[in-house]
């Protein structure tokens, strides 16, 4: 019999916004001290791929609820929170999903979203994640939309395994022909996002560092993370990055470079005959919670202040009550200057467990990574 999983949400009330009607501006701060910069937008909690680690078949079949596209945030919906949450000081948004290419007409979205500029009159940073099937085809016309960069996720080059990892049927060279289209498109750098699964594709780590190598495409390895329920997760199949870094560079050698920004999640490596980059991003062995700056917009319209929050906060009702802009702020305001989450930091720890509801968590692809 097939299990049904509705994504945990409306566990935080919505703050009472009260006061006169003066929309706050500026960047804002959590408990933490950290910034509010980035913001990811869910676009479709839907996806044509199933991939083991984060949609398993066994789990998303054809009973699964997804949302009804009444549900969904709309493209103009979408466009006022994001110019609310820039007026707060986030200056990159990156589209994501489940698959972000599946929503209709997307290049009208990140045309009104390519609009937008900081209180300084500086563009966004305007990118997307995707797993490259629909981009071979599209990668012109988000270019022409507005859309500055974008990061393709592909697990393996071998090719059985990656169509049972993607366990859709889907073929390598669909996301090869993606990644090149991309880089014909401008679309760069293109960045290229392999989860490794300790004793599933670790094989792969060699060929795809050797594959990605000087091709202008830079390859990050992200460690197996323990979001959502649906995974089976065990640390076990976690690689961790410092063991990715020993094996790549044992055949190419590598240096590490400078971080490009504080709040960058991947540590870069430089290969010493100047051929290019990686980048490994340790979410599970060596947390940056400290310096974490994301919000994350779920596709109804549910602010996320954590990859692994077990609810978020409903700005869709607000949006959809008639809250004006001063108000709609003015809560944003309130949700993130409250926000003291840093899970992964106390992964682990009895707090980490006690700060989820009954261990429930978001999954990965209604939230987005
Ligand atoms: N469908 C798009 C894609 O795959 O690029 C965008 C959404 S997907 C949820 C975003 C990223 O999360 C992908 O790079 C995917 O590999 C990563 N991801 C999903 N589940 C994960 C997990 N359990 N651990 C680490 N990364 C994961
Ligand atoms: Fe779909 Fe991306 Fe999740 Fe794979 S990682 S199932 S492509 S949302
Ligand atoms: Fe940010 Fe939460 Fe991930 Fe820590 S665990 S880096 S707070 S999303």
């Amino acid at each position: 019999m097939s299990r049904r999983v509705i994504p945990v949400t409306d566990f935080s009330a919505i703050p009472v916004i009260s006061g006169p009607a003066q929309m706050p501006s500026g960047v804002l701060h959590d408990t933490l001290a950290r910034p509010l910069r980035d913001l990811r937008i869910s676009v479709t909690d839907r996806c044509n791929f199933r991939c083991v680690y984060c949609m398993p078949r066994a789990v998303f079949d054809k009973d699964y609820a997804f949302l009804p596209h009444s549900a969904l945030l709309s493209f103009e919906e979408i466009e006022r929170l994001a110019r609310l949450f820039v007026a707060h000081g986030v200056e990159k948004i990156r589209l994501t999903g489940g698959e972000p290419l599946l929503r209709k007409n997307l290049e009208v979205l990140i045309e009104r979203l390519a609009r937008l500029t900081t209180p300084a009159g500086q563009p966004l940073d305007l990118t997307l994640t995707t797993n490259g099937s629909l981009l071979a085809r599209k990668a012109r016309s988000l270019k022409d939309a507005g859309l500055t960069r974008v990061t393709v996720s592909l697990d393996a080059l071998n090719e059985p395994l990656f169509r049972r990892m993607n366990d859709a049927d889907f073929a390598v060279a669909d996301v090869l022909d993606g990644i090149a289209a991309a880089q014909a498109a401008g679309l760069a750098p293109v960045k290229v996002n392999m989860v490794v699964k300790h004793g599933t594709n670790d094989g792969e780590i060699l060929p795809m560092a050797r594959h990605f190598k000087g091709s202008g495409a830079v390859l990050r390895f992200i460690e197996y993370m323990d979001v959502g329920t649906s995974n089976g997760w065990n640390m076990a199949e976690v690689l961790p990055s410092a063991d990715v870094v020993t094996r790549i560079a044992e055949q190419f050698p590598l240096v590490p470079l400078d971080p490009h920004s504080a709040a960058e999640t991947a540590q870069r490596w430089g290969y010493v005959d100047g051929s290019g980059e990686i980048g490994v991003i340790s979410s599970v062995t060596r947390a940056f919670c400290a310096s974490c700056t994301r919000a994350r917009l779920s596709t109804e319209g549910k602010l996320y202040l954590c990859l692994f929050a077990s609810g978020g906060h409903d700005l869709r009702a607000l949006v959809r009550g008639g809250a004006s802009d001063a108000e709609l702020g003015t809560a944003v305001a309130e949700i993130w200057q409250g926000r003291s989450d840093r899970y992964s930091q106390l992964r682990g720890s009895a707090t980490a467990e006690s700060r989820t509801l009954d261990g429930r968590r978001v999954e990965m692809s209604y939230i987005g990574g």
